[in-house]
């Protein structure tokens, strides 16, 4: 077939369902049909390709986990990975689009709105006619969300909220926001704003060299008039904002491998194909160490992320291995990025190949949700006892 060639040297396929396979077979041509075509040129452009938006929905990239009921795929968390995995072997952008839709947008109101608000929202969110983004980062509070300075008042039969938002994934395109903000008692609580309320604008962040086909924006909100019904009843505190964010790392973790092994696929290829001193380059050593060492990694992610979707699957998996799983494929993810972008000599900074693309949004995927230091601390705190955060 000339489907992407899915690095599997431990038969890890093995391990899979006959649906999940058809989930992952089914998200893997898509991407190849629909995403690798186009999505080098929208990067050069920095474009976001709204018309994904519609796609990925119909295909059920949006809230696999979600129940059907409200318009989610009723799927199981290794399903979710997969997903994940092939969206970002397209583009790291496009799996950011739906992780923020389906994880942080869709599950909040899920598993902490109420029967209206899943009603009105998931169903819309699910098909991909709303766009949603999720705002926790500000200006001065991003490693340390509990700062933040967003807050709201309660004005009789509505909420007046102010402050403001940075680096927010899908905002220039966004029909429904997910803002965390203060109470009047400093409590922090979920609001779901939407397009169009007064007060509420969506400014585009631009110059990124990483994550070009991702839409990036500000929130901010100034007297944002907010309807009572719109608050998200069931969840008080930091931990609103971090069971989201749980959900979406878990998607990372799976997806950041889908980068690396494109890269790996790559340069294998082209070190078959590409002869220097009357040999194809795949046959000196040094470029053999760089490819034995991506697949052993790759290996050993594949391994460890799908461990954590069985536990995910049985409710056992802990936020503290969703962020050793989502820090270790990014690390592999970046070293492999770099590593097949040697392999490719000066070919590999072009985007006739996708390597320095899936290079350079790694960067993004290292930083966003959690740093690679945070997570590290957090492994550290869990093995140790002792906080080093502060
Ligand atoms: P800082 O917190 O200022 O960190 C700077 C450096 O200091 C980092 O290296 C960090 O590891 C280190 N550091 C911080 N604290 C400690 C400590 N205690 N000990 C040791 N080192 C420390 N946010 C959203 O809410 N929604 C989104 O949709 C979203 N999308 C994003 C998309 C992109 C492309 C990017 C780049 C970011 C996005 N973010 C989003 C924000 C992202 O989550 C933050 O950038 C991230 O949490 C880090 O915050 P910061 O950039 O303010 O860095």
């Amino acid at each position: 077939t000339d489907l992407f060639q899915s690095p599997d040297y431990f038969q890890v396929d093995e391990l899979l369902t006959e649906e999940q396979k058809m989930v992952r077979d089914t998200v893997r041509s898509y991407v190849k049909k629909e995403i690798s075509p186009v999505i080098e040129d929208y990067a050069q452009r920095a474009e976001f390709p709204e018309h994904i938006v519609r796609q990925m929905g119909e295909l059920g990239c949006f809230g696999p986990t979600i129940p059907v009921e409200y318009g989610g795929g009723g799927l199981d968390y290794i399903s979710y990975g997969l997903m994940m995995q092939e969206l970002e072997r397209g583009d790291s952008g496009v799996r950011s689009t739906a992780s923020v839709q389906g994880s942080l947008v869709m599950f909040p109101i899920y598993a902490y709105g109420s029967e209206e608000q899943r009603r009105k929202y998931l169903p819309k969110l699910a098909s991909g006619e709303w766009l949603g983004c999720f705002g926790l980062t500000e200006p001065d509070h991003g490693s340390n969300p509990s700062g933040m300075l967003s807050n709201f008042s309660d004005a009789g039969d509505h909420y007046v909220l102010n402050g403001s938002k940075m680096w927010i994934s899908n905002a220039p395109y966004a029909q429904v926001a997910v803002v965390w903000a203060k109470d009047e008692a400093g409590e922090i609580r979920g609001l779901i704003l939407e397009r169009g309320m007064e007060g509420f604008t969506t400014p585009t962040t631009h110059g990124k060299w990483s994550l070009r086909a991702s839409a990036t924006g500000e929130l901010v909100f100034h007297d944002v008039k907010v309807p009572k019904e719109n608050l998200l009843p069931d969840i008080k505190g930091l931990k609103g904002p971090l069971s989201c964010l749980t959900k979406a790392r878990y998607g990372i973790a799976w997806g950041a491998l889908g980068a690396a092994m494109d890269c790996y696929d790559t340069a294998l290829r082209y070190s078959k194909e590409r002869i220097q001193f009357d040999k194809p380059i795949g046959a000196f050593q040094l470029q053999q160490k760089k490819l034995a060492e991506m697949i052993t990694e790759i290996t050993k992610a594949q391994l460890l992320v799908w461990r954590l979707g069985v536990l995910m699957n049985e409710g056992k998996a802990t936020p503290q291995q969703v962020s050793m799983a989502k820090r270790n494929s990014c690390e592999i993810a970046a070293d492999i990025t770099r590593d097949a972008r040697q392999v490719l000599g000066g070919m590999g900074i072009t985007g006739e190949y996708s390597i320095m693309r899936h290079m350079m949004n790694i960067e993004s995927v290292l930083t966003y949700e959690g740093t690679h230091d945070v997570h590290l601390l957090i492994t550290g705190m869990d093995v140790t006892g002792f906080n080093a955060f502060k």
